[in-house]
């Protein structure tokens, strides 16, 4: 019997992992859950999904607009073992779950403190096995993480110092800036240092960031400072070993996020979705042995979703093995396998 999922709050996020979930054979969607009557929910009904209310306040919203729902959130929960939380960050529905006896995922708009576990796939499945609540840190912090664990298991890290050029908002979205102007987080570190010391406590990380008027994805520039030696070429091989990287070249054209995004459309793959974290293989500089230069581009909306799916199989034990548990994901999602 495969397992049932819930997703309660179906947008950006929500949607995605949704229609990865439908794509496993080991789990099922059996809900979403919305707020409002809008597109997403008629995209939900259109896939199939049973679409719930949030609230028994707004299910009147939904059979107004002629939105068939099979009941609340509160019914939904009942047909679950898991929910995928991706409603906007402090929604508070941990009560709601705990009274259901429901597991759940919460995304990076939370705090670790909500469940004292953050996921990342290759760096502590184990640690998830059987867990009642996790979060799956945001995408800036997923896409440090992917890149930094490696550095760390191969060479160690001694310190580093990432700088995040943030993307403003979404996409679909058309009512966040900036719209012209460069917003600099006053905040030092920025949030995203701390996040990832929630999966990599012992990792000596100073982040800064600013926030661009641009939708379609970050991009960090990195400084590692390394325990070990180092070549680029060392580096590079460490990284292709890893899973949901991806390599562009500036020599070949992709001088920017326009064409890595680009890139990823001639993917044809869903939604144009980029699950990797894109590496400029001819960005990466070594000085000395020990100091490490990079740039990597994270497609935000998506980048989180296969972590997503591999944290429902540690926390129903459906797959015991974290690197099997990626390589299902990923065949899944049409996510190369890297070199063994
Ligand atoms: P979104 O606004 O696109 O979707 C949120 C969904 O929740 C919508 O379906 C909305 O109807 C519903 N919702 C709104 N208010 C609600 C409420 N009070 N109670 C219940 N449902 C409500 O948001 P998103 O971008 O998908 O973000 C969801 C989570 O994922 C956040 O924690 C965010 O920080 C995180 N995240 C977002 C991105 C990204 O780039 N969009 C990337 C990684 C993680």
């Amino acid at each position: 019997m495969p397992a049932k999922v819930a997703v309660n709050g179906y947008g950006t996020i929500g949607k995605r992992v949704a229609d990865a979930v439908s794509l496993q054979d080991d789990m099922e969607i059996v809900g979403v859950s919305k707020m409002s009557p809008n597109f997403e929910a008629r995209l939900a009904i259109e896939r199939g999904y049973p679409l719930y209310a949030t609230t028994k306040e707004v299910l009147p919203k939904f059979e107004k607009a002629g939105f068939k729902v099979h009941g609340t959130l509160e019914n939904l929960l009942k047909e679950a073992d898991l929910v995928i939380d991706a409603t906007p960050e402090e929604s508070g529905f941990r009560a709601a779950y705990e009274k259901a006896g429901v597991k759940a995922i919460w995304q990076g708009g939370e705090e670790h403190s909500l469940t004292g576990l953050s996921f990342n796939a290759a760096a502590n499945y184990a640690e998830c096995l059987g867990a009642k609540f996790v979060r799956v840190p945001s995408c800036n912090t997923t896409g440090l993480i992917r890149t930094l664990y490696p550095l760390d298991v191969h060479f160690g890290v001694d310190h580093v110092l990432a700088v995040l050029v943030r993307r403003a908002t979404d996409p679909g979205d058309s009512k966040k800036g900036p719209i012209n102007a460069i917003e600099p987080e006053l905040e030092m570190p920025s949030h995203h240092g701390p996040d990832v010391q929630s999966v990599l406590p012992k990792l000596n990380i100073h982040t800064i960031a600013v926030k661009v008027p641009t939708t379609i994805m970050h991009l960090h520039a990195v400084s590692v400072t390394l325990k070990r030696k180092a070549t680029v070429d060392g580096v590079l091989d460490a990284w292709r070993r890893t899973p949901r990287l991806t390599f562009v070249k500036g020599g070949e054209g992709v001088k920017s996020t326009a064409q890595i995004m680009e890139l990823a459309r001639d993917l044809s793959r869903s939604r144009s979705d980029l699950y990797e974290i894109a590496l400029w293989e001819d960005g990466v500089h070594v000085v000395d042995g020990r100091q490490l230069y990079y740039f990597q581009a994270v497609h935000q909306e998506s980048d989180v979703v296969p972590e997503n799916i591999d944290a429902i199989r540690a926390m129903l034990e459906l797959e015991r093995d974290g690197r099997k548990s990626i390589e299902r994901t990923d065949r899944s999602l049409g996510i190369p396998t890297p070199a063994a």
